[in-house]
């Protein structure tokens, strides 16, 4: 089931409860287990919120007495509240800090700081300044969207003022540097790659190097992705990882994959020990449960959702307004 339809059965089932009589209450469970179910969402997840459901129905709506009104309202916000708690994986995912400096490193010099988008020259202390660029990682398997959204995500920051370089680093597939580059020029933003040099690792430290020594605020290195979960892949990103250092590691997951999403998420935090999830393709027919429940169960948050293959489609993740839609 696509989250549209997801969306659709959910909002049935609350609507669907008319007296407020344990039957219906017990039925309007049942639907929203189900269509959970059926939108891949991990079964012992779901049997999890079904017994929060339970009890917090025990617990809250005895006090309603007959009232329908209150009865309902309480009904929503139990549902509502269960299902932020399956999307939100109570972590704060890091954050890039806006700030360039020059390359002194004593306190109270000059250092040029970025303040929504403008220059300006401030006197440093210890505590503001920030000698290097955030460099952030992408891992995530080949056609999962990572170019892509490495490139949205640059915009994304460049819009906000930052200065954003971008890495390929995929050496792996061919055209993965003509694609990055393109999507670059389209959107202004510098890039670094190579068609001669095959080692993914040398590349991305190289990158990485060149626009720290330029003062960038990000740098953005998108890594190769292969078919499968393959060994190799692990290694590489292991190694590319121990070279650069990165403040930040997203893994970009497609969020049509399903029941598959859950070895994936699992065997990528093992080896790349990612900080955060961007989840691509919730435009078409996404079912979303899958890639839902690898969050929930690697506790990593989602950052963004891509919803299209436009850099302009992309958007904050955040549980509660996420949820708000799909109930509508
Ligand atoms: P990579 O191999 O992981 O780097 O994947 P790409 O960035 O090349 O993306 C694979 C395909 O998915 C391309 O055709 C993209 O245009 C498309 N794509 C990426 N993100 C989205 C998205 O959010 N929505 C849609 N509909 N397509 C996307």
């Amino acid at each position: 089931m696509v989250l549209a339809d997801l969306g659709a059965r959910l909002r049935g089932a609350l609507s669907s409860v008319e007296s407020g009589s344990d039957e219906e209450i017990n039925q309007m469970i049942k639907d929203i287990c189900s269509a959970l179910l059926e939108s891949d969402v991990n079964i012992k997840l779901v049997v999890k919120l079904r017994d929060n459901i339970k009890l917090k129905i025990k617990s809250d709506l005895s006090t309603s007495g007959n009232n329908m009104n209150e009865k309902r309202k309480k009904l929503q916000k139990i549902i509502y509240d269960e299902l932020c708690g399956l999307v939100d994986s109570h972590e704060e995912p890091p954050k890039p800090t806006k700030l360039s400096v020059n390359s002194s490193k004593t306190s109270g010099h000059t250092v040029t700081k970025i303040i929504n988008g403008k220059k300006v020259k401030v006197t440093a202390n210890k505590n503001n300044v920030k000698e290097s660029s955030y460099v952030i990682m992408f891992v995530g398997l080949q056609g999962s969207g990572k170019t892509t959204s490495c490139t949205k995500l640059a915009v994304y920051y460049k819009k906000r003022g930052f200065k954003v370089g971008l890495v390929c680093a995929d050496t792996f597939r061919a055209g993965a540097f003509d694609q990055l580059k393109q999507n670059a020029i389209k959107a202004s933003i510098p890039y670094f790659g190579s068609y001669l040099e095959q080692d993914p690792v040398k590349i991305a430290n190289e990158g990485v190097e060149k626009f720290k020594q330029e003062k960038f605020d990000i740098i953005i290195v998108d890594t190769s992705g292969r078919h499968r979960q393959e060994q190799q892949l692990f290694n590489e990103m292991i190694q590319i990882s121990e070279m650069i250092a990165p403040s930040q590691t997203i893994m970009v997951m497609d969020g049509s994959i399903g029941q598959a999403a859950e070895s994936q998420a699992k065997a990528f935090k093992e080896s790349a020990n990612f900080g955060s999830i961007i989840l691509t393709k919730m435009d078409g027919h996404a079912k979303g449960g899958g890639a839902i429940s690898a969050v929930a169960i690697t506790k990593t948050p989602i950052i963004f959702i891509g919803t299209g293959e436009h850099v302009n489609d992309f958007e904050i993740f955040k549980p509660s307004t996420f949820i708000s839609k799909l109930l509508g």
